[in-house]
C-alpha cells in the first residue's frame, strides 16, 4: 500500500505512521526524520537543511526532492510506503507524482489527522518541554503552524478532489486514532466491504 499521512504539526502523525508501518509492515518513511538524522551527523545535507529547520521553514524543494526520490528508489519500498511530511508543498505534489507516475505507481490514499488548533498547541508545547528540538520552542512552534496552513493545508483540496483524501480525528488516545485510520484505510482496500457494512 501506497499512503501518505498528513496532518498539522503536533497532529500525531508520527506516531500514528510508525503503527501503521508495523500492522501493514511498509516502511514509514519521515522527511523530518531523516533531515534530523542528516543534522546528527553532519552531513552536507543536515548542514543545508539546519537552519531552515530551526527557524520553522521548510527546507526548498529542490534539497526534499532529491531527497526523497533517492530515499524511494531503495528496493525496501517497492511493495509499499507510508510517507510522512512530504509532500508539503504544490511543487513536491508534482515530484512525486512524476516519480510515481514514471513507474506506473500512484498513491493508494491519504489519511489525514484532523486536530483542533488548541490541541495542537498544548500539543507542542508539551512536546518542547521533553523532546530537545530545536524547532519545538513557542516562537517556532507557532510559525512551524503558520507556514502549514500556508503551504501544506491547501494541498489537501487536491487529494480531497482526487478521492483519496482520508481525514481521520485525531484526537483521543492513540489507539483511537489508529482504529479510525485502520477502518479508514479498510474501506480504501477493499471497496466490497464498504458496500456491506453501509
Ligand atoms: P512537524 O512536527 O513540524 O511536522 P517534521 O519532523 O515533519 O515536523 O519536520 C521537521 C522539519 O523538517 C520541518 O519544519 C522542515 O524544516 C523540515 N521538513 C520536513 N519535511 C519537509 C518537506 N517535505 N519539505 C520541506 N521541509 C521539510
Amino acid at each position: 500500500m501506497r499512503l501518505l499521512i498528513m496532518g498539522p504539526p503536533g497532529a500525531g502523525k508520527g506516531t500514528q505512521a510508525l503503527r501503521l508501518q508495523q500492522l501493514l509492515g511498509a516502511p514509514h518513511i519521515s522527511t523530518g526524520d531523516i533531515f534530523r538524522a542528516n543534522v546528527a551527523s553532519e552531513t552536507d545535507l543536515g548542514r543545508a537543511a539546519q537552519g531552515f529547520m530551526d527557524k520553522g521553514e521548510y527546507v526548498p524543494d529542490e534539497l526534499t526532492n532529491a531527497m526523497v526520490s533517492e530515499r524511494l528508489s531503495q528496493p525496501d519500498v517497492e511493495a509499499g510506503f507510508i510517507l510522512d511530511g512530504y509532500p508539503r508543498t504544490a511543487e513536491q505534489v508534482l515530484r512525486l507524482e512524476d516519480f510515481l507516475g514514471r513507474r506506473g505507481l500512484a498513491l493508494d490514499a491519504v489519511p489525514c489527522l484532523v486536530v483542533p488548533r488548541d490541541d495542537l498547541l498544548d500539543r507542542l508545547t508539551a512536546r518542547a518541554a521533553e523532546s530537545g528540538r530545536a524547532d519545538d520552542t513557542a516562537d517556532v512552534v507557532m510559525h512551524r503552524l503558520d507556514v502549514y496552513d500556508r503551504q501544506t493545508a491547501p494541498l489537501l483540496d487536491l487529494y480531497r478532489e482526487r478521492r483519496l483524501l482520508r481525514e481521520v480525528p485525531g484526537t483521543g488516545s492513540p489507539d483511537d486514532v489508529t482504529r479510525r485510520l485502520f477502518e479508514a484505510l479498510h474501506r480504501t482496500v477493499d471497496p466490497a466491504d464498504e458496500a456491506t457494512s453501509a
